[in-house]
């Protein structure tokens, strides 16, 4: 990867650490499934609601930690808005290959939008967690929400 590139993906990271997509306070966890994660060697936590509304699915999520984890709960936020049901499990299949390819795999942009920018974060095992936090309560969530509704 260039430096070029890598530089644009560190400041992508900063800004949606900084702005965060879908972070609002969760008042009635009851419209929702709910699924609470927290990543102990870092110390971030991230409690995310999802529904399912026709082809879309509603997310918020509520949260702490590193700009890493933060970050990649806003994109992923985002990404799920994009793609609705029909699409985010091969937006999900496809972030978790990225994390676990250890920097060697070149991030599929078509696929993962923002996401692509944490193809470094591959590199550093410490933060990998970090980096799937935010995606794991969303499939537990998902699960959850869809088991209620069909
Ligand atoms: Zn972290």
């Amino acid at each position: 990867m260039s430096s070029g590139l890598e530089q644009l993906y560190q400041q992508l990271i900063l800004d949606h650490s900084r702005t965060r997509h879908g972070n609002e306070p969760l008042t009635d966890p009851s419209w929702a499934g709910s699924s609470h994660q927290v990543n102990p060697t870092c110390g971030d936590e991230i409690t995310l609601e999802a529904a399912l509304d026709g082809d879309n699915i509603d997310v918020r999520w509520d949260g702490q930690g590193c700009s890493i984890s933060m970050a990649s709960a806003s994109v992923l936020t985002d990404l799920i808005a994009e793609s609705g049901r029909e699409g985010i499990e091969a937006v999900v299949a496809e972030f978790k290959e990225l994390m676990h390819s250890k920097g060697k795999t070149e991030p599929d942009e078509e696929v993962l939008g923002d996401a692509a920018a944490f193809a470094g974060v591959s590199k550093y095992p410490a933060r990998i967690k970090c980096a799937l936090l935010a995606w794991a309560a969303f499939e537990d969530a998902y699960a959850q929400a869809r088991a209620m509704k069909g």
